[in-house]
């Protein structure tokens, strides 16, 4: 299997990355932010309760987010691979995510990170508020938490692999195929060593 964590601030990315990814590796892509969205839009109790944070730029509970991921490794078993975007978002789902791995006998391959500085990440996601309908790139303050959130919660998870000494970092401002030769670069890379069990 190809395990990959797509990583990032707010815009950085991950999502047209993971689209062109998801077709050339034959991958699975599973956007836990994706997932959230759907459930509010169906109106379920877990939708309702994770609105209120998302509409405040604040993490869902790890255990909401662990146990979604969970159900959707359980209802693909068959798939060659996952891309992991927006998820692992803590260390705690970091260090749950190589246990649900860990129970199909496989493992994150390798996290590659798209590094873009705050005033760009700003700008990208209050042009794309102007079109996606999503609440939170609407608004500045909102935008800032965000990437607030991610630079005190997220940006340790980084740390995590890079001690595993699966930490990719990539320039993710640019072209985007010249991004995803860059991203590309990498898997294929780790797809040509001998692999281990
Ligand atoms: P972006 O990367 O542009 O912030 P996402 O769609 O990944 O967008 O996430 C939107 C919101 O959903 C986050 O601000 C957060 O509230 C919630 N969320 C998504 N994934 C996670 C996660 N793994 N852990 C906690 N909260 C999450």
């Amino acid at each position: 299997m190809l395990n990959l964590v797509l990583f990032g601030p707010p815009g950085a990315g991950k999502g047209t990355q993971s689209q062109k990814l998801i077709d050339k590796y034959n991958l699975i892509h599973l956007s836990t932010g994706d997932i959230l969205r759907s459930e509010i839009a169906k109106g379920t109790e877990l939708g309702l309760r994770a609105k209120t944070l998302m509409d405040q730029g604040i993490l869902v509970p790890d255990e909401v987010v662990i146990g979604m991921i969970d159900s959707k490794l359980k209802e693909n078993k068959a798939a060659a691979g996952f891309i992991f975007d927006g998820f692992p978002r803590t260390v705690p789902q970091a260090v749950a995510l190589d246990a649900l791995l860990a129970e199909n006998n496989t493992a994150i391959a390798c996290m590659i990170a798209l590094e873009v500085n705050e005033e760009e990440l700003t700008r990208r996601l209050l042009l794309r508020g102007q079109t996606s309908g999503r609440p939170d790139d609407q608004d500045e303050a909102l935008v800032r938490k965000r990437v607030q959130e991610y630079n005190t919660k997220t940006a340790p998870v980084a740390g995590y692999y890079a001690e595993q000494g699966k930490f990719y970092g990539i320039n993710g401002i640019g072209e985007i195929d010249e991004i995803f030769d860059n991203t590309c670069n990498i898997i294929d890379k780790y797809l040509s060593q001998p692999q281990v069990g």
